[in-house]
């Protein structure tokens, strides 16, 4: 199996994804956001290539940066504008921080692979790196420019599964690294902030890593088995090219054609939306019927032709150590036990690693589905 990041990190966020992209191979035309984060890529590669006797200008920049730009890529003109506009700002902002005799770079977009063994099969993780520079001290930074808004947190960067990939492939083609003093500096650039944040792995770090690679090659292997892959709502199915294939997106652009599905679904919203303001009510009113119960020491309102009475309700416990002292010696402690999912997924964390694989391996999924109502998704 060859496996680029993006394509692990499609399966660990939707295997649906994956399927459709990586499996089935359907090819759908690239975001209006991706083909801009590619222009911005291009750009700032030709502002870094090494063949240029001068670095070029900013305006030289610029100007390749409209020559990639094409307008209908965008739904309407007046995006196109915005984004162009964006990327000229990002642009500018870059070359006023980062001008290229700045840096000592090595390598630019170069690809990867590296081998993953695994049940005596060999798998392989591929990948492209925007940008490899060597600092002083003889310390190598992996760069990798993101053209998205989200700025994440530095415990995420620190734990990022790409970052740890690109240092595996660039180890594996310059095995001198491992044994450099310096450790590899990986930094993730964004671009729109023109910010960097940068993190360092050790060797464990790394050991980690690959057998995370394993396990979730492990889970690919499995899916393609029972051709299980389920698609799974994320954070990042507003950017999915694959949402006309997704049964959690697909229905959006045709509305319902069946009469009375489309009553059913109205109708499960309006009771659903009345159920929540009834319930919400119900708490409210008892809340001051029972103050008015206490204050008048009552248990039973009159009204004209209905009563609310408040009965007493038994709920019987018992001392779990003495019950377990009496049923453990008849061997029935276990009758009466029922495993907690919520106490185990605590206590989980905090067991040998082989204590918790045992009890992983007795793991079973069971998957129900149950209708909710949210506001409409994008
Ligand atoms: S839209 Fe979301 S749930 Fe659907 S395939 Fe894409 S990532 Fe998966």
């Amino acid at each position: 199996m060859n496996l680029s990041y993006s394509a692990l990190s499609d399966f660990l966020n939707c295997p649906y994804k994956f399927k459709l992209g990586y499996i089935d191979r359907i090819k759908v035309p690239k975001s209006p956001l991706a083909i801009f984060g590619t222009a911005i890529h291009s750009a700032l590669k030709f502002l870094h290539e090494p063949s240029h006797l001068t670095p070029p200008t900013e305006e030289e920049l610029l100007k390749f940066f409209t020559q990639q730009w094409n307008p209908e890529n965008w739904p309407s003109q007046e995006e196109a504008d915005l984004n162009f506009a964006q990327g000229v700002e990002i642009l500018k902002n870059y070359y006023a921080k980062n001008y290229p005799t700045k840096f000592n770079i090595v390598n630019l977009e170069f690809p990867f692979r590296f081998p993953i063994e695994y049940r005596g099969e060999t798998h392989y993780i591929t990948g492209r790196i925007d940008r490899v520079d060597k600092l002083e001290n003889d310390q190598f930074e992996i760069i990798d420019y993101k053209t998205g808004q989200r700025m994440p947190a530095q415990s995420e960067v620190d734990h990022s599964l790409q970052l740890s990939i690109y240092q595996l492939g660039v180890t594996n083609l310059w095995p001198f690294l491992k044994e450099s003093a310096q450790p590899i500096k990986l930094s993730l650039f964004f671009v729109r902030h023109n910010l960097k944040l940068s993190t360092k792995k050790n060797s464990s770090d790394l050991e980690e890593t690959k057998e995370s690679l394993i396990s979730t090659i492990e889970k690919i292997k499995e899916a393609q088995k029972l051709n299980k892959f389920e698609p799974t709502p994320n954070r990042l199915c507003d950017y999915c090219n694959f949402r006309q294939y997704c049964p959690y997106f697909r229905q959006k652009e045709k509305p319902i054609e069946d009469q009375k599905v489309k009553q059913a679904a109205q109708d499960f919203v309006d009771l659903k939306t009345k159920k929540k303001e009834i319930d919400k009510k119900i708490a409210q009113a008892r809340e001051i019927i029972e103050k008015y119960l206490d204050q008048k020491n009552l248990e039973r309102l009159f009204l004209e032709n209905k009563a609310i009475t408040r009965l007493p309700q038994k709920k019987i416990s018992y001392d779990e150590e003495t019950i377990r002292e009496i049923l453990q010696p008849l061997s029935k402690w276990t009758n009466v036990v029922s495993l907690n999912n919520k106490k185990l997924k605590e206590l989980f964390e905090t067991l040998p690693l082989d204590v918790q694989q045992k009890i992983e391996q007795t793991q079973k999924e069971t998957i129900s589905k149950r209708l909710t109502v949210s506001p409409t998704v994008k």
